[in-house]
């Protein structure tokens, strides 16, 4: 009975600890680098992605969110799997951009499998060509709000896509 206790009360610790500072890893599965470059820049200090306690981390075996950009190539279809497996649970994904959440640009090419969903599970959907770093915040706070719960979300996020800025305003 005690033992139970302690394993909730551990569990809570480690919830505590995974919301409040999620480690992250990147996967670039096939994209032509304009999300990554996004991503890169919410880690700077003029968006400060860290402010919210997000790390960026090395190892697949440390990380508690994969964020995964562009389309699943051939290529890169095993090793997609490989970083999956190798995170502890409770594991999250987050797709960043249209290609990975359909193939988008590149749908329909010889050695594109699609969206990252074809390869593994995935929580948390950002579109755009490619997002802006205040989506992709956003989408990884929206995140951080299910992470609270302490496991998977019954079914994924999705933002809605983005509005168009055009001269006159935003469509
Ligand atoms: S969504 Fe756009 S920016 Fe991102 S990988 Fe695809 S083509 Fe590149």
């Amino acid at each position: 009975m005690s033992e139970k206790k302690d394993t909730r009360f551990l569990d809570k610790i480690r919830t505590w600890a995974r919301v409040n500072s999620p480690w992250a890893l990147h996967y670039n599965s096939g994209s032509c680098n304009g999300c990554d470059i996004e991503i890169l820049a919410t880690l700077t200090p003029r968006y400060d992605v860290e402010r919210f306690g997000i790390k960026l981390q090395g190892s697949p075996r440390h990380a508690d969110v994969l964020i995964c950009t562009g389309p699943v190539t051939l290529q890169s279809r095993d090793r997609l799997l490989r970083i999956y497996e190798q995170m502890p649970e409770p594991k999250f994904v987050v797709v960043v951009g249209s290609c990975g959440i359909s193939g988008g640009v590149f749908q329909g090419c010889y050695n594109v499998l699609g969206g990252i969903e074809k390869v593994i599970p995935v929580d948390m959907y950002i579109p755009g060509c490619p997002p802006k770093p205040e989506a992709i915040i956003f989408g990884i706070v929206q995140l951080l709000e299910a992470l609270k719960t302490g496991r998977k979300p019954d079914s994924p996020i999705s933002l809605p896509q983005p509005a168009f800025e055009t001269a006159g305003g935003t469509e």
